[in-house]
Order: C-alpha cells, then sequence, then structure tokens
C-alpha cells in the first residue's frame, strides 16, 4: 500500500476517534440470586422465582479488577459506553496497524533511496 493512502486512512482512524461518546472498559453480566430465608418467593418448594436480575459490571484497570453492580435504570447507558469502549480499542489498534505499516514503507524507501545512490550518503 502507498504511504498516502495509510495517512489517509490514519486520519480517518483519528476522526472517528473524535466522534466518540462517553466510553468505559468492562463487561456487563445479568445474575439472578436465591437468599434461602425460608417462606421467600426464592425458596418455594413447587415455584422458585430467585431474585433479579441484578447487572453486574466487571473491569479491570491498572492491572486491577473491579465488579460492581449497576441499578438497572443505568444498564442501557452503560452498554453504550461499553460499546465506545469497544470501538475505541479496535480503533487504535487499527492506527498501530497501519502506523507500523507506513513506517516499515518508509524505511523500506529510505533504504531503497540509499542503494540506489550509494555515493550521495
Ligand atoms: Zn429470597
Amino acid at each position: 500500500m502507498q504511504a498516502e493512502k495509510l495517512e489517509t486512512q490514519i486520519e480517518k482512524v483519528k476522526s472517528q476517534l473524535l466522534k466518540l461518546g462517553e466510553m468505559r472498559p468492562g463487561s456487563l453480566s445479568r445474575q439472578y440470586s436465591a437468599c434461602q430465608k425460608p417462606g421467600c418467593k426464592c425458596v418455594d418448594p413447587i415455584t422458585p422465582q430467585k431474585h433479579g436480575p441484578f447487572y453486574q459490571l466487571s473491569y479491570s484497570h491498572r492491572g486491577k479488577s473491579t465488579t460492581q453492580f449497576v441499578r438497572p435504570q443505568f444498564v442501557p447507558q452503560v452498554r453504550k459506553q461499553l460499546a465506545a469502549y469497544k470501538k475505541f480499542r479496535a480503533l487504535t489498534q487499527k492506527w498501530v496497524a497501519l502506523a507500523l505499516e507506513l513506517s516499515k514503507l518508509k524505511l523500506e524507501e529510505a533504504r531503497s533511496a540509499v542503494s540506489q545512490h550509494p555515493r550521495t550518503r
């Protein structure tokens, strides 16, 4: 691929990054639980109904992993933030891939320029 094309793609990645909204890392899981208290619906012998759903958000930051509960009304917002973070990661990885290719290309160009004109060094 040509250097110009790579540069254009990098610019595109940058502008997509600028458009990202709120984000946060992590994954959301839905859980149900049984409190086991006698007489509670969760331990009903015929039709036990567990408590929940509870939404748990897990993430790690700076090597430390954390889990926290998320209230159901915040779940849609958190899902959006998680999706934005995934997009952020994908875009930065794409940027790195393009940057590596561009760097390689430029080094090769420089090398071939030198070998074509060995006395101009
Ligand atoms: Zn219960």
